[in-house]
This record gives C-alpha cells, sequence and structure tokens, in this order.
C-alpha cells in the first residue's frame, strides 16, 4: 500500500521505518523545512527502548544520551533543599533508562531509514477526500496525490485529527500547567548530569547543561499565573515568562536575561488528547496526535513509537485488510494509552505544588528517595509497561 504520514517527528518516522519492513510504501510529509533540531530533553526507556534496540538503535542513542546522576532541587539562594539519586531508574529498568534532545532521537529514528521513504519538507496536508478504494490528498504546496491510507503523526496539534474528527478543542484536556523551555550557549554555573530545579509556589524553573557548552532551561507553571490568553509570537512569549518568573529567586534574573538572545522558544500548554477512536476509513492517528500523554508521563516518545511498531504490525498481519488491522491496532493499544494518561494526570496535581507547604513537602518526600528500597517501591511501578508487544515477523 501507498501510505502517507503527516509529520516526521518520533512517530511518523517510527511507522514508516516498519512498513518498508512490511513492504509497503510510506511518504512522510513535515511541516518544519528540515528536521527539527535543538529542543527540550526526555527521558527514554520502557517499550520504546525496547523497540529502538529492534531497530537497531541503541548504540546511537546512548552515545547521543546523558546518563543523568541526581535531580537536585534548590532554594532561592542555589542551597540544596531536596533531590535524589537517579540510580533508581537505572535499578527498575536493568539500565534502559536514557536522557536526549528528542530531536537527536528523531533525527536517529529518521537517519534508520536509510534516505529510502519520500519525504516532503516545509507541507502539510491540507485536505482528505476518502473516496472508497483510495484517498485524495492534497498538499499545501505539493501537488494532490492519491494513496490507500493517511496517518497522523502530527502532535499535539494534529492537522489530520482536525481534518478527520474535528477541532482538537474536542479532544483536549488541559492538565492546568503551561510549559516552556529553551537553550542558551555559554552558561554558568554548569553542573553535568545533574538535574537542578528551582520551585516556588506553582512555579518551577529546571536547569540542564548539555553538551556543546549548551544548557537547557525547563519553565512549568500553573495555568493560573498567565497573565493573559496565550502568548503568539516569540517576544510575547519570553515577556509572559519575565513576569511569571520575576520574582522566584535563584538565578533566574541571569536566566531571564539569557532569554533575551534566544529565538526558538518552545511553549504550550500541558495537555492530553483523549479520543474514543483513533481510526476512521482510511485514515488513523499515531503518537501525540492519538493519545498524547503530554510530559507528565515522562514516556510519549516511547509511547509513540509503540503505537507506530503496533499500527505497522496490524496491517502486516491483516495481509491488505485496513480496517481491520486499524480495529487490532487501537483495541491493543487504546487501553494501554488510557491508563498512562490517568496516571499523568494524577500526578499533575502534585507536580508544581500549589503552596509553600507542598514545595516542602515534595522537596521532604524527594530527600526520602534517596533510601534506594523507598526509591524502587514509589518510582518503579510508575516504570512498568503493563503491555506486552508482539513480536511482529517483518
Ligand atoms: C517539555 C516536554 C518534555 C517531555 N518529556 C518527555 C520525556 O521525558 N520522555 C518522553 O518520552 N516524552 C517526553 N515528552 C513527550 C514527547 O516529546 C512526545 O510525546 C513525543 O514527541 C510524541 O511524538 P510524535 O511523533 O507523536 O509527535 P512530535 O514529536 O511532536 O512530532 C510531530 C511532528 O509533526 C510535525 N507537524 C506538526 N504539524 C504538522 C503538519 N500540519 N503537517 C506536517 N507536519 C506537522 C512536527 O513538526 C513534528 O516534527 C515531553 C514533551 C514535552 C513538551
Amino acid at each position: 500500500m501507498k501510505i502517507a504520514i503527516n509529520g516526521a517527528g518520533i512517530a511518523g518516522p517510527t511507522l514508516a521505518y516498519w512498513l518498508r519492513k512490511a513492504g509497503h510504501e510510506a511518504l512522510l510529509i513535515e511541516a518544519a523545512p528540515q528536521l527539527r533540531s535543538g529542543g527540550y530533553v526526555i527521558d527514554f526507556w520502557g517499550i520504546g527502548y525496547d523497540i529502538a534496540e529492534k531497530m537497531g538503535l541503541l548504540p546511537h542513542i546512548k552515545a547521543l544520551g546523558y546518563q543523568v546522576r541526581d535531580i537536585r532541587f534548590v532554594d532561592r539562594h542555589g542551597r540544596t533543599s531536596g533531590g535524589f539519586s537517579v540510580d533508581v531508574f537505572g535499578r527498575m529498568t536493568n539500565g534502559r533508562f536514557t536522557s536526549l534532545q528528542r530531536s537527536d532521537l528523531a533525527a536517529t529514528i529518521y537517519r534508520a531509514l536509510d534516505g529510502q521513504v519520500e519525504t516532503i519538507f516545509g507541507d502539510s496536508i491540507t485536505g482528505i477526500a476518502d473516496v472508497g478504494d483510495c484517498v485524495q490528498v492534497s498538499f499545501e504546496h505539493a501537488a494532490p496525490r492519491a494513496v490507500d491510507l493517511v496517518i497522523g503523526a502530527d502532535g499535539l496539534h494534529s492537522r489530520v485529527r482536525q481534518l478527520a474528527f474535528g477541532p482538537q478543542a474536542g479532544f483536549n484536556v488541559s492538565l492546568g500547567y503551561h510549559v516552556a523551555a529553551f537553550a542558551v550557549e555559554g552558561y554558568r554555573p554548569r553542573a553535568e548530569l545533574v538535574y537542578v530545579n528551582h520551585g516556588v509556589p506553582g512555579r518551577q524553573i529546571s536547569r540542564f547543561s548539555m553538551r556543546d557548552d549548551k544548557t537547557l532551561f525547563l519553565f512549568v507553571f500553573r495555568d493560573e499565573y498567565l497573565p493573559a490568553a496565550s502568548p503568539a509570537s516569540e517576544q510575547e512569549r519570553k515577556s509572559v515568562l519575565a513576569k511569571v518568573f520575576a520574582d522566584v529567586g535563584w538565578e533566574c534574573p541571569q536566566i531571564l536575561a539569557a532569554m533575551e538572545h534566544v529565538s526558538d522558544i518552545y511553549f504550550d500548554r500541558v495537555s492530553q488528547i483523549r479520543m474514543d477512536r483513533w481510526t476512521k476509513g482510511r485514515t488513523a492517528l499515531i503518537g501525540d496526535a492519538a493519545a498524547c500523554a503530554s510530559l507528565l508521563a515522562g514516556e510519549g516518545t516511547g509511547l509513540a513509537m509503540a503505537e507506530a511498531y503496533v499500527l505497522a504490525g496490524e496491517l502486516r498481519d491483516c495481509g491488505g485488510d485496513h480496517t481491520a488491522a486499524f480495529a487490532r491496532y487501537q483495541e491493543r493499544m487504546m487501553p494501554f494509552l488510557q491508563r498512562k494518561q490517568e496516571a499523568a494526570a494524577k500526578f499533575a496535581s502534585s507536580f508544581v505544588p500549589k503552596s509553600a507547604f507542598g514545595v516542602t513537602s515534595r522537596n521532604l518526600v524527594t530527600r526520602l528517595l534517596r533510601i534506594p528500597f523507598l526509591a524502587d517501591f514509589l518510582i518503579g511501578r510508575n516504570l512498568r509497561d503493563d503491555i506486552k508487544l508482539p513480536d511482529y515477523r517483518f
């Protein structure tokens, strides 16, 4: 089959990889003019790690990864107020855990396609006309094409989802936070392999030192701190962050000053996408487009890869019967994704505590996590993926 996949992030290229193995012809369409670089750092483990292994990607992923040692909480004067060793993640996953830039993971997956999958950059699917035995797809720039299936792998704000299922508002569940991230070069101080966090009621800022003298900053704040509607321009985003984090102490004045020279700030509402079906006719959704669990799940990339792998596997096992394959894909993955979303939504209430008492209690709990058996008990259960993926014979 000819299968058009909108979005070349994590899910899209993973799907293209497995579809190619099954003998299908994939076409990737990516809105960005080239693969995105930079961006935030993700933790990578679980079923995503297993699939990366099946794809032969682990050596590259390990080389690009950071083996983080500690998560540290500091007060407004920079004094340690909590935190724990990240050994627990390694122990509970048998060492199958790393952190890397999301863009590095995406590029590693894309490279595994060996240049064999046609990719249209700087474009997007804009129309899907299901005409029975095929789909007429139109694009923002390219000429229309006829394909057998259309897959939306275009993330949280999926265009394909909007075209096939309706506006995002119908599926978006806000978790009550906004998140922003950017990287700067030459920032001091650095703390190698330590995730340094400073939290005050409702707001949290984290710093992570990366290679090439870069430092990543991640801001999370409760929605009630957003001064007005979501900012549209880069300058508005900067103004919002400058206002919301003006009085939080620690290195914030310096970080906000460094932000002024940055030209690519990630800024979004922390949301989940909840749907009761991911497929319609010849169109299906995968990854964040289908079931974004948010950064609070700490596993969105792995979940996206798992959905891609299972969709390709079911299409392979069902021969040309996409209806049966779509049904099996959804049946296998949806309950698992729903459990992941529920766990992330539960975590949301305590992620950035609302009050000073909450911040102090959170810091105390993180100190308790220095006791290995307690850490294993409290964190270990969140690291389990209660699903067994089929071993499709690609
Ligand atoms: C701050 C933050 C921290 C996170 N931390 C973690 C973590 O620790 N661990 C983890 O596993 N996950 C984490 N995640 C979640 C993870 O990044 C996502 O779940 C994952 O990237 C989803 O993959 P995807 O391929 O579905 O979507 P994406 O990675 O978002 O890729 C979608 C692609 O589609 C493209 N696109 C968008 N619109 C269009 C269009 N109209 N036409 C064509 N192309 C389009 C985009 O440019 C992009 O390349 C985090 C997310 C955030 C925001």
